[in-house]
């Protein structure tokens, strides 16, 4: 059945979405869901920062509390624990739909649930938008090129993904929550906008997640040897996170639809990422080789001139700034486990 969140419920302002933003322009009421993970509650921060009413909907499977904790008591606040993948009534202006686990242990770990969040929870947040003229962002991934035979990406290239492998629950979920998206868009006239998001780090990161950035920094900060996977030569671009929320949100309230490759052009093996960390954290560190595992990309690295023409957005933030900025946060959260806290 559908929920009705009648605490929320005031205003239905249709079409508010199409408000022009800028200066003067009214408040809105803002739904991100998957609010509580890392992206989301960063995102969450700058809302309620400029002022908006934001609602937050996650079920906690790789979110926390903790993220969005200094928000409690803001009456412009709202957390609601609730499942995408079920039907939601809301009146908002504008969903920004971030909910799905990101890092491939966490959607490896149940992928028929990874699919049904994609494909459900997007259908559901598409039909919300529909129904109350809400402007709706789908934060898709660069992994919807797979293992690219074009380098570096343009929003133009349709991937080379592996539609049976151990990746597609994410990727070919991915791949259809844009095809919905768009489909909404053509068949329902509902205002969408499509960002393809490329690796990004920060504070909040889950600790154990298993994406390199949080391994090695996780790893050098307790003393532990970086697991480099492969020979570590293949490539990423690393995004900090602010510059991500910038971009989501010049997205969100510019005029294009996407979709946008958002992400950081600065390229680097895996070896060099362990470096940089090194010489961030503690140049004592030192690398393992591990086992790669399957259909790792070689390499990848966004092409953003698209973003920055129609968007006017970039990166401002290089990894050697970007990569301390998360060091307290980490070895808090790590003191803390230690302690037997939990993080
Ligand atoms: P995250 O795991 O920290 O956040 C995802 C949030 O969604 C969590 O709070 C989780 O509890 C929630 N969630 C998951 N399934 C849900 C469901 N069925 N119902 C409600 N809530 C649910 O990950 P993140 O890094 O913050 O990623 C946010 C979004 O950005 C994801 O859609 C991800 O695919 C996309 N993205 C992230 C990156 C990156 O490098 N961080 C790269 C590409 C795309
Ligand atoms: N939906 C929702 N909240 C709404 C409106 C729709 O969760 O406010 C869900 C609805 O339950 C359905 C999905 O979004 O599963 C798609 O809705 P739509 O109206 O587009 O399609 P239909 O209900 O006709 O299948
Ligand atoms: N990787 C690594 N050591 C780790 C974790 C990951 O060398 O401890 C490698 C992994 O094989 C991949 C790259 O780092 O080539 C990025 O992996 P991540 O899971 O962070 O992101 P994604 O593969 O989704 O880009």
């Amino acid at each position: 059945g559908v929920i009705t969140h009648t605490s929320t419920v005031t205003t239905p302002y249709r079409g508010a979405g199409r408000v022009p933003v800028g200066i003067g322009r009214k408040r809105m009421r803002v739904v991100v869901t998957g609010g509580a993970g890392f992206v989301g509650s960063h995102l969450v921060d700058k809302l309620i920062k400029r002022g908006d009413d934001v609602i937050v909907i996650d079920n906690f499977f790789t979110g926390r509390k903790e993220n969005v904790m200094h928000h409690f008591g803001d009456h412009r606040f709202e957390l609601i624990r609730h499942d995408v993948v079920e039907p939601i009534l809301l009146e908002v202006d504008q969903i920004y739909h971030l909910a799905c686990p990101a890092s491939p242990v966490h959607y490896k770990y149940n992928p028929v649930k990874t699919i049904k969040t994609n494909v459900m929870g997007t259908l559901n947040m598409l039909g919300l938008a529909k129904r109350i003229g809400a402007r709706f962002l789908l934060t898709s991934t660069s992994e919807v090129y797979g293992d690219p035979l074009e380098h570096p990406q343009k929003e133009t290239y349709w991937g080379n993904v592996n539609p049976i492998g151990v990746r597609s629950c994410y990727d070919e979920g991915k791949r259809t929550a844009e095809t919905l998206t768009m489909d909404y868009h053509r068949g329902a006239d509902v205002e969408v906008r499509i960002a393809r998001i490329f690796n990004t780090y920060g504070p909040r990161m889950c600790l154990d997640d298993g994406r390199v950035v949080s391994n090695f920094v996780a790893q050098a900060i307790r003393k532990q040897p970086m697991t480099v996977y492969g020979d570590g030569k293949q490539t990423r671009s690393f995004q900090y996170v602010s510059d991500l929320v910038d971009g989501l949100m010049a997205l969100m309230d510019g005029e294009h639809i996407g979709p946008f490759n958002l992400g950081n052009p600065g390229e680097f093996t895996m070896l060099e990422l362990a470096e940089v960390v090194k010489e961030v954290i503690d140049p004592s560190a030192t690398i393992e080789f591990r086992a790669n595992t399957a259909d790792d990309p070689h390499k990848r690295k966004p092409d953003i001139s698209r973003a920055k023409e129609l968007l006017n957005w970039e990166p401002k933030v290089p990894l050697r700034d970007g990569l301390p900025l998360m060091v307290n946060d980490f070895r808090n959260r790590i003191l803390n486990e230690d302690e037997g806290k939990g993080n």
